[in-house]
């Protein structure tokens, strides 16, 4: 099946955020808009609005209930307005009639200081104080699951180390050209895509941007790959562990600090002095953020997670750092960034369900079966990730973080380190469960006053009702264990 419709599709110029979109729909032949906003559980929400209303919507917002997103507001609350940002326009390659373009939540005149969009947009202004760009590439792998989501939509593809294998990249060329055509399209600048550790998992890579831009490019990514697999008649999921013996879906973000055209991260042999007081932050306070990088109860199934069918989870669990060493939670692969492997891609999560993973005899990957097909997306967020990094980092700036406690040599295999080990004094653990971490980053003054009040308060009771509803769940293995005793 082909999606996409226009072979040499282009953007033309970016535009300014208060560009006339009536105008552009004319000349571009755009006829509705996706106005959108993501919410604190990564929900991206959206009205349809035909180019006819756009001028009023421009002026207005669109409206939409508070209560009915994950923003931490009663039903009784005004209406929240979401005012597009024409820059982030990006028209849909695989149905040009169609545009997507992110926007800012009000209620009553006031931006939702929760709302992960300014949540990051606050500590852009931070950065811009202190002359700095904070630029960022990000690597959200994927699943291609069967579109009954019971199990990887590819049943030929079962080798134990399948990484970079080119025929299983084959069986999904097509899903997979389409997805790279449409993101070229909206200029990513792709560079490279490969199967990845996991049966039926992938990876798209684009070229790093401003936090802001790699954000809104981030959010648009989900959407179109998700997008894309359902008209490709599969269904794609970035959720963090769905399978318990495949690796899961990490979300690393590399990140590099810029002043004009200069990186301040580059150092001569490693990276700058400024860049490990920043990486010093972003340690110290990583068990803290674990609840917002890796924010759903199947996250923690990732983190500390049992060993794979591949052989490694790929994922930390201890803070740690090394040079270009992939066992640790920070790698450090040049001269002039480094990269965080704790962030995972959780979007699909089943609301107050049965999740069972059932391990197959017959094939060695396992089958998800759903008790009802009622989905909610909860990921990490493509916002709070980096505003995460920037709070952190200017925090290790002032404080004259070391990194130096929790660094290892490049030749250190992490994962051979066992629990007790003396070479692991100092070494923070990070959390275990999600409520350990919301506890962890509850008690985090610090965080609180960096990322601010409003969104502590927003995040951290969203994560207690989250734990709460699993809690009151009940699972088959608690059946298993217990039914006979
Ligand atoms: P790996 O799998 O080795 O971690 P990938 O090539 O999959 O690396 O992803 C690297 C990501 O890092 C890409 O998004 C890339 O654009 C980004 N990146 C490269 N250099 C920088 C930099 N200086 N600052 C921020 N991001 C960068
Ligand atoms: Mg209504
Ligand atoms: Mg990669
Ligand atoms: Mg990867
Ligand atoms: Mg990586």
């Amino acid at each position: 099946m082909q999606c996409f419709t226009k072979a040499g599709f282009c953007q033309g110029e970016k535009l300014a955020a208060n560009a006339d979109l009536s105008a552009v729909a004319k000349a571009r032949g755009i006829d509705f808009f996706l106005v959108a906003f993501v919410d604190l559980r990564g929900v991206l929400r959206t009205k349809m609005v035909p180019s006819s209303a756009i001028k009023q919507i421009q002026r207005d917002g669109a409206g939409f209930a508070p209560a009915a997103t994950w923003l931490d507001f009663g039903p009784h609350a005004a209406d929240l307005l979401v005012m597009p940002d024409a820059s982030t326009l990006l028209q849909v390659p695989f149905s040009p009639e169609l545009a997507v373009v992110m926007g800012d939540c009000f209620i009553e005149g006031k931006e939702v200081a929760q709302s992960p969009r300014a949540v990051l947009k606050a500590q852009i202004a931070e950065a811009q104080k202190r002359g700095y760009v904070l630029k960022s590439g990000v690597e959200a792998e994927f699943f291609i699951l069967s579109a009954q989501n019971d199990s990887i939509s590819d049943e030929r593809d079962i080798q134990s180390k399948p990484c970079y294998d080119a025929q299983s990249m084959m069986r999904r060329y097509a899903l997979l050209a389409d997805i790279v055509k449409t993101l070229n399209a909206c200029d990513f600048g792709v560079y490279q895509t490969d199967h990845e550790d996991a049966n039926g998992q992938f990876e798209i890579n684009w070229h790093y941007r401003d936090c802001l831009t790699t954000a809104d490019q981030h959010v648009f990514f989900k959407w179109a790959v998700k997008t894309l697999a359902e008209r490709h008649g599969f269904r794609a999921t970035f959720m963090p562990r769905p399978f318990s013996n495949l690796s899961g879906n990490g979300c690393h973000i590399h990140c590099s600090l810029w002043s004009g055209e200069k990186n301040v991260f580059e150092g001569k042999e490693s990276i700058s002095d400024l860049a490990l007081q920043f990486l010093g932050g972003v340690l110290a306070k990583a068990p803290s953020f674990c609840a917002v990088t890796n924010p759903t109860v199947n996250s923690y199934k990732r983190l500390n997670g049992a060993a794979t069918a591949s052989g490694y989870t790929w994922s930390p669990n201890r803070v740690s750092w090394s040079g270009n060493n992939r066992s640790h939670m920070v790698r450090v692969p040049d001269n002039d960034r480094f990269e965080l492997r704790l962030a995972d891609g959780a979007v699909l999560e089943l609301l107050g369900v049965h999740m069972v993973h059932e391990k197959q005899t017959a094939t060695h990957y396992s089958r998800v079966y759903s008790k009802i097909s009622t989905f909610y997306g909860w990921q990490v967020n493509p916002y709070l990730l980096p505003a995460l990094m920037m709070a952190c980092g200017f925090w290790g700036i002032d404080t004259k973080a070391d990194p130096a406690k929790c660094s290892f040599p490049a030749d250190v295999n992490m994962y051979e380190i066992p629990d007790g080990s003396p070479k692991l004094e100092g070494i923070a653990s990070l959390p275990r469960n999600l409520i350990d971490a919301t506890r962890a980053l509850e008690s985090d003054k610090d965080l609180s006053a960096l990322l601010g009040a409003d969104f502590m308060r927003a995040f951290i009771k969203l994560q207690k009702l989250e734990w709460a509803d699993f809690s009151a769940h009940l699972s088959t293995w608690e059946l298993m264990q217990t039914l006979d005793c």
